[in-house]
């Protein structure tokens, strides 16, 4: 059977993946000569601890197993160092005491941690504040290495084609299949189809996406200067809790209100330590099209006040910025799959968590192709 795969980002990529390891013939098209979209964009981050209880870390802690398994064979940086959320005032810490005492807290890996405890796990974290939430089960990989490690791999199988500079511009179905075109008329066929194009919902899509329940979502990111080799998790401040659905039954009303900038840019910190020692540092959040086309210096003001707290040091400068965007489901599913025709599938919308879940939301499409 012959697979054909639109998008060469995470999710298109993990899904030529496992249907190459399941046996098909896969041509995997993507629109640019590399992919440059929310893929490579990310923080990178296999994040388990801010999964929502039930179906959402169901399927986080399915792709982390995935995860460990494509990491040990791919060159993509995957780390298993777990994280730590760093609580700076009494109330995070209360908040945090409540997560580490939630019914799947285990499964989690959640350990509440005192202020000494982290410094002995975390020597970098020299600032002021009262202690972590630690979560073994996150991990993170290289966004710079990880889709072009996945190719090195699949193209070690004779049974899969890369084909870039390769814009869908058109997909019919007909009684030999799907087929996807470009502008200048080539074709590529395939008994299965799955057409991954991140947040790009419109061109052909438009008739299968319209009225979709699918948003994008706009955030700015950054990357520091090479800090600190021994930064062994990622990290994340107390803000973070009032975004990830895992924390949304617990007693955030106690938490005092966000800094005018964080709440003005929706912002948390995450810092993710780079394979080159530099840290990855981010978020702002802009949920309304059309979306800013500056990169505004505020919101890394704030980002390297907070950094400079927990580290009790200056924060490290900032050698790159960038913006990315994110496809994201509005509905009550975790992610956005249709089936536009019999074998064909658009699968998007894994929002801020596409990367995380991305090989179980291809392991459903497999599974559904094996029926
Ligand atoms: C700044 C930022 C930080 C994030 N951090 C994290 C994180 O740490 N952890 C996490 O789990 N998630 C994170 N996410 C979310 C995650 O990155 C996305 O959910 C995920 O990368 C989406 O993957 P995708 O393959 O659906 O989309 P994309 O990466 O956008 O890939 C889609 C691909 O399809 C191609 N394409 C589109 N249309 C066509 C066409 N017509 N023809 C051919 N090709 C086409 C595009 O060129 C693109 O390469 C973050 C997102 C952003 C923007």
């Amino acid at each position: 059977m012959k697979v054909v795969i639109v998008g060469g980002g995470i999710i298109g990529t993990m899904h030529a993946l496992l249907a190459v390891d399941a046996g098909y013939t896969v041509v995997h098209v993507e629109r640019d000569a590399a992919p440059l979209s929310a893929s490579i964009r990310n923080f990178g981050l296999v994040w388990v601890s801010g999964r929502q209880s039930g179906a959402e870390l169901a399927i986080a802690l399915r792709a982390r197993t995935l995860w460990e398994e494509i990491g040990s064979k791919a060159k993509i940086g995957f780390r298993p160092w777990g994280s730590l959320t760093v609580a700076q005032n009494e109330a995070e810490y209360t908040v945090m005491k409540e997560a580490a005492a939630m019914d799947d807290a285990e499964l989690r890996g959640f350990n509440l941690l005192d202020h000494n405890q982290v410094l002995s796990k975390e020597p970098e974290l020299k600032g002021k504040y009262l202690g972590a939430l630690e979560c073994t089960q996150d991990a993170m990989v290289e966004p710079s290495l990880l889709l072009t490690g996945l190719r090195n791999y699949l193209r070690s199988h004779p049974n899969y084609e890369w084909i870039p500079n390769f814009e869908v511009v058109d997909f019919y179905h007909d009684e030999t299949g799907n087929h996807v075109t470009d502008i200048l008329g080539n074709k590529v066929s395939g008994d299965l189809m799955a057409i991954c194009p991140g947040a790009a919902h419109s061109g052909f899509l438009t008739e299968f996406l319209d009225a979709a329940p699918l948003r994008k979502v706009h955030l700015q990111m950054g990357a520091t200067v090479p800090y600190a080799d021994s930064l062994k998790h990622s990290i994340a401040d107390g803000d973070s809790m009032r975004y990830y659905p895992a924390f949304k039954d617990l007693s955030l009303d106690i938490l005092p209100p966000q800094s005018e900038v964080a709440s003005q840019y929706k912002m948390q910190l995450l810092l993710v330590p780079r394979i080159d020692f530099s840290l990855t540092i981010g978020d702002t959040h802009e949920y309304i099209e059309p979306f800013s086309h500056e990169i505004l210096e505020a919101p890394y003001d704030h980002l390297r006040q907070v950094i400079a707290n927990l580290f009790g040091a200056p924060a490290p400068l900032i050698a790159r910025r960038w913006s990315g965007v994110y496809s994201q489901s509005t509905s009550q599913d975790i992610y956005f799959r249709k089936e536009i025709a019999p074998g064909a599938v658009v699968v998007t919308g894994g929002g801020g968590r596409g990367n995380t879940i991305s090989p179980a939301i291809a392991e459903e499409t497999i599974t559904s192709w094996q029926k």
